[in-house]
């Protein structure tokens, strides 16, 4: 077995991982009480809680652990979904919709506990700031009021002039802190997973994609094959969002793959670490959702842009220094040392998929643009389903798999997305002209 770092995208985050060594690829048949099919933050989560409760595990990747989102993404933690509070409270009513947020809550606090008990290297930053980009009294007051009041997740209003106190912009305006927010290192994370897990008998096999999955009726066990072997397994958790190749179609027909990118910059001079002030992360409230925080002591990473083309668009670097200016004008000489592309897992109901489909069949998967918390709380939903038979899983009950409309759903998308951005820019040079 070798370490070989060059199957992982060109990330800072590659760069700046801790060593692993590369797990073999399955080379053989093998019995598991569990298979998971994908080695992202979702599988090494469910498997490190099943490991821990006795159970055996093999986690079958196609290429290395956390080699998709999971290892490239903007490594903000904190509460919530993809999906907004309030669609989530329309679908589920009031009360369950309080329980999936205090999941959501159980995810944070999950990363945070071990990261303290044997990754604190992983650990980058603390505290986050939602920041909207045009005068938003109201509906910024009122999501603060209704976090801290209705959802027991304390956080702090701040009109636009404490926002500009706090990062040196005037293209914010009102702003929310959100003290449990933190920022990590996903990476090294996903491989103080994977260290425990194989620590604890838990088979990974990297390299090595699961080809085709069916029921024995026979024997009544999953038979999960590869190309020089197969899993059998009672359980089979299916955790491949965007990267997913069609192994179970209902699912892969559900998730919708949509793109977003990353730059981290040059090491930045003294004045420029000025400028942005903080060593919180930042997420505006548009529908690109810009994101950024300061790493490695001195360098930016910046996320952002959301398309469902599945490439790299050509002129990255001008976009995100585009988008960077706009909001620090002084950055116009920032030079980009780092940029990649990566694929988040939709669905169109934009939640988590938490589902059992057929016997012992399992989704943990499109946990979309917030998948750092809710990838953690799937481990322990999943797991503690299995090992326990605890119920919890099924408040997801309403967010089920959904035909994700194919090519044309992609399409209505896109435009859905282009409209959304629009609306921002015409709101955001409102604000410009007329300050209101
Ligand atoms: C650029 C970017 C920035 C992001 N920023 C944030 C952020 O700051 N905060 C946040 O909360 N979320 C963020 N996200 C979202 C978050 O990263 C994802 O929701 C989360 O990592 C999903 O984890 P996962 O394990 O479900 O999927 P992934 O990490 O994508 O893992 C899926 C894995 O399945 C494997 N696979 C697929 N098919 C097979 C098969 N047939 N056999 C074997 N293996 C298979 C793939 O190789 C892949 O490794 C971001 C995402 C991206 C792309």
């Amino acid at each position: 077995m070798q370490d070989n770092t060059t199957q992982y995208p060109p990330t800072w985050y590659a760069r700046s991982k801790m060593p692993f060594l590369e797990q073999p690829a399955l080379g053989e048949n093998v019995k598991a009480e569990v298979c998971i099919v994908g080695g992202g933050l979702a599988g090494l989560s469910i498997a490190w809680q099943l490991c821990q409760s006795g159970v055996a595990v093999v986690v079958l990747e196609a290429k290395r652990i956390a080699w998709g989102a999971s290892g490239r993404n903007g490594g903000f933690v904190s509460p919530g979904f993809a999906g907004d509070i309030d669609d989530v409270e329309r679908v589920s009513g009031k009360e369950r919709a309080q329980r999936l947020y205090q999941y959501s809550v159980l995810g944070a606090e999950t990363i945070r506990t071990h990261i303290q008990d044997f990754a604190p290297h992983c650990l980058m930053g603390e505290g986050k700031y939602s920041v909207s980009r045009y005068p938003a009294v109201e509906s910024m007051q009122r999501t603060a009021d209704r976090l801290t009041q209705d959802y027991d997740d304390p956080v702090e209003y701040l009109d636009a002039s404490t926002m500009r106190s706090r990062i040196d912009t005037d293209r914010y305006f009102q702003g929310i802190y959100k003290p449990r927010g933190f920022q990590i290192h996903p990476l090294n994370y996903a491989i103080a997973l994977a260290e425990k897990i194989v620590g604890c008998g838990g088979r990974i096999f990297e390299n090595t994609p699961a080809v085709s999955l069916e029921l024995n009726q026979h024997s009544g066990r999953h038979n999960v094959t590869t190309s020089a072997g197969a899993v059998q397994a009672e359980h089979v958790i299916l955790c491949t969002s965007g990267y997913d190749n069609g192994l179970y179609e209902p699912l892969h027909q559900s998730v919708l793959p949509v793109s977003t990118h990353v730059v981290v910059s040059e090491p930045l001079r003294p004045e420029q670490l000025d400028w942005v002030k903080t060593r919180c992360g930042i997420a505006d409230t548009g529908n690109a959702c810009d994101y950024y925080r300061l790493i490695d002591e001195d360098r930016l990473l910046w996320g952002g842009k959301i398309t469902t083309a599945r490439t790299q668009p050509a002129k990255l670097d001008q976009q995100m220094l585009a988008a960077i200016t706009d909001v620090f004008p002084a950055f116009a000489d920032l030079k980009i040392d780092y940029r990649w592309s990566g694929l988040m897992g939709y669905c169109r109901h934009k939640m988590p998929l938490i589902q059992q489909s057929e016997d012992r069949l399992w989704m943990a998967t499109a946990f979309g643009g917030h998948g750092l918390n809710t990838t953690a709380m799937a481990g322990s939903l999943v797991a503690s389903a299995i090992s326990d038979n605890d119920p919890r899983w099924r408040d997801f009950s309403d967010y089920d798999l959904v035909w994700n409309g194919g090519l044309l759903g992609q399409a209505a998308v896109q435009v859905s997305y282009w409209w959304m951005q629009a609306k921002d820019r015409y709101l955001e040079s409102r604000a410009r002209n007329t300050g209101s």
